[in-house]
């Protein structure tokens, strides 16, 4: 094991990060993080702290999940790896596979697909979609529809659905056939709607427009995220994923609902469809699938799609896709014992109740302070908006929220900044204290601007 200067210095150097620029890891080094435990993380210095980041929206059971941790330990003793391409399976896919199908039966899923992670769910579901669609003789239906400010990973296909400008300009010309709606956000839309319900009714008839225009007989599928992560958590009103439910069946559209974050009980509901009352044609999780203990996903199906492949006699039903990793037994084990916790600990009881004291801390840090431009929240979910000037929104640059994390980190309480947003998305086991922990550090960081 190399020493801890070592280990910094190469930090900046011998990785190239995720969703950072190379150029700048010299000035801002990541922070190293060495440990963790319930809801806190350690660094190389050995600072504490509260993660109020979750890992990555994903470790809903905090870092010290005794189940995960033995089912992971057990499962590398029995088997660490076997293939579940054609001709073989492993019995941990099988068991995750029909337990995932009971617990998601309210949203009407019936079979998984195994992946690797978000994106990888992500590309299965379009991949699937335009298969289903060749399968039913309809092989014009390619094209795609989803939000702006959505976000689907990163892959070509996710790329190319992402309605987000800083992850499609530097990897253009991405994949023909994906067309963007308005996203359902009151604080900022073309039609400068604060009404929820009116902006609802807004998007609804752009989305019918981009149909028409289009030609329903072209589109496979719409994807969505329930509640919009990281463009920001904005929150669509209860009225929104119904209606696009609804425009859906209309012109039998599948839809496809994103819940690699919403998943897992973030929102306050077991899913984000369930929160809304939609059913989808597929759902993608991932992240808190393992509450990050284990990289995994699974696109899930629904009857319909189900129905179609299982009863083909064309020759397009045969499924050329898949990942080596698909159904990793070890990730299957680390799934099992994550549910089975989830469910025992009701979190997704507790994100509601933490969410509601979590709301009420925001709304009283958006009336302290001028910096904040908006605040949103859904569940565990949440965002705060900084804006330079409240009148005109214009966004805080990105020296400002530099300093708000620095300043959090300081007071003990990781937080993410993705653009002009503050994002929080704790592990789900937090407690009402930390609920009061992470507003007071914001509310300390926010005071020293
Ligand atoms: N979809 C959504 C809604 C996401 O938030 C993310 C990741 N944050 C992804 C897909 C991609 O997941 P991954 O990073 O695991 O590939």
């Amino acid at each position: 094991m190399r020493d801890d200067n070592f280990l910094i210095e190469q930090n900046a150097r011998a990785i190239w990060h995720p969703m950072a620029h190379p150029a700048d890891m010299h000035a801002n080094p990541p922070k190293i993080i060495t440990g963790g435990t319930g809801t806190r993380v350690t660094d190389i210095h050995g600072r504490e702290l509260l993660d109020a980041v979750g890992g990555l929206w994903n470790v809903n059971l905090g870092y010290s999940s005794a189940p995960i941790k033995a089912a992971i330990a057990s499962q590398l003793d029995a088997l660490p790896y076997y293939s579940g391409f054609r001709g073989t399976s492993t019995a941990p896919s099988i068991e995750l596979a029909y337990e995932l199908s009971q617990f998601f039966a309210p949203e009407g899923m019936v079979r998984a697909f195994f992946t690797s992670g978000g994106s990888d769910s992500v590309e299965t579901a379009l991949r699937l979609a335009r298969q289903y669609w060749k399968i039913r003789g309809q092989a014009d239906r390619t094209k795609f529809l989803a939000l702006k400010k959505g976000y689907h990973g990163t892959h070509f296909g996710g790329a190319s659905a992402n309605g987000n400008a800083n992850f499609r300009r530097n990897y253009e010309p991405l994949m023909p056939g994906f067309f963007h709606a308005p996203a359902p956000w009151t604080y900022r839309n073309p039609f400068n709607e604060t009404d929820p319900a009116k902006l609802t009714q807004l998007v609804i008839a752009a989305i019918e427009d981009e149909i028409a225009f289009q030609g329903a007989d072209t589109i496979a599928a719409f994807i969505m995220e329930p509640v919009l992560g990281a463009g920001g958590v904005i929150v669509p009103h209860e009225t929104f994923m119904p209606a696009v439910r609804a425009i859906c069946d209309k012109h039998d559209i599948l839809l496809i609902a994103d819940e690699v974050v919403t998943g897992f009980g973030r929102t306050g509901a077991w899913s984000g469809s369930r929160l809304w009352g939609v059913k989808p044609d597929m759902m993608c999780i991932a992240k808190a699938i393992t509450s990050g203990y284990f990289p995994l996903g699974a696109t899930l199906i629904g009857q319909k799609m189900a129905d179609a492949f299982e009863t083909d006699k064309t020759s397009f039903g045969a499924i050329g896709h898949g990942y080596t990793y698909s159904g990793h037994p070890v990730g299957c084990a680390a799934g099992l014992a994550a549910l089975a916790e989830t469910q025992r600990l009701g979190l997704a009881d507790n994100a509601q109740r933490r969410g509601v004291e979590l709301a009420a801390g925001l709304q009283d840090l958006l009336a302290r302070h001028e910096a904040i431009g908006d605040v949103r929240s859904q569940g565990l979910m949440a965002a705060i908006e900084l804006v330079s000037d409240r009148a005109s929104k214009k966004s805080a640059d990105k020296k400002v929220m530099t300093r708000i994390a620095e300043a959090a980190y300081e007071e003990g309480v990781m937080i993410r900044i993705s653009g002009s947003n503050i994002i929080l998305s704790p592990p789900l086991i937090l407690t009402s204290d930390e609920v009061g922990t992470i507003i007071a550090a914001l509310n300390t960081a926010l005071a020293s601007l």
